[in-house]
């Protein structure tokens, strides 16, 4: 979950602050930096409060969020990839587990090629049998892992097979071929 701090600046606040008014609410952010950094009870009840606060508000929030993205895209990207970084680990092992999963079910247990009998899974794909594969992904908006997801969700559908890149291709230029000539 990437977090975004909400922060309401000084200057969009309807009238001007006077000086004591800025000292007081200077003093009073620092005191609440101070709290939320050596208080554990007071960083619960405020994360509780700010949590409150965000779900009472969607559109605030979403609008808040919108505006941040398009006007920091350079700090946006850098928590991306930081988040990427963070979790790329435990994404490749859930990748890898569902492909597995799936080449299992459509090799019928075999986890081979069914064309050329190839056993090294990083090079077999999910071929639809009658062919269009891409056609059919692009309209249910799936590619790669997000297909994998869509055919254990839709309870491993029928008409697909286990295929290996090379067989693919072969595959794919003969119904090409087929087709326009
Ligand atoms: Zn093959």
């Amino acid at each position: 979950m990437i977090c975004e701090t909400v922060i309401t600046p000084i200057s969009d606040t309807k009238t001007t602050p006077t000086q004591s008014q800025e000292d007081r609410l200077l003093n009073t952010s620092r005191l609440n930096w101070v709290l939320w950094h050596t208080d554990p009870d007071y960083r619960e009840r405020q994360s509780q409060a700010n949590k409150k606060w965000r779900e009472a508000h969607p559109s605030e929030m979403k609008a808040h969020s919108t505006k941040w993205r398009k006007e920091h895209p350079d700090e946006r990207k850098a928590i991306m990839k930081r988040y990427y970084l963070k979790h790329r680990a435990a994404h490749e092992r859930w990748h890898a587990k569902l492909k597995l999963e799936v080449l299992y079910h459509y090799s019928n247990g075999t986890m081979k090629c069914a064309s050329c009998g190839y056993t090294n899974p990083d090079a077999l794909t999910i071929d639809h049998v009658k062919g269009g594969g891409g056609k059919h992904r692009r309209e249910i908006h799936r590619s790669g892992s997000s297909f994998y997801v869509w055919l254990r969700h839709n309870g491993y559908p029928a008409g697909y097979q286990v295929l290996c890149a090379n067989c693919q291709m072969i595959k794919m230029k003969s119904e090409y071929l087929r087709k326009y000539q």
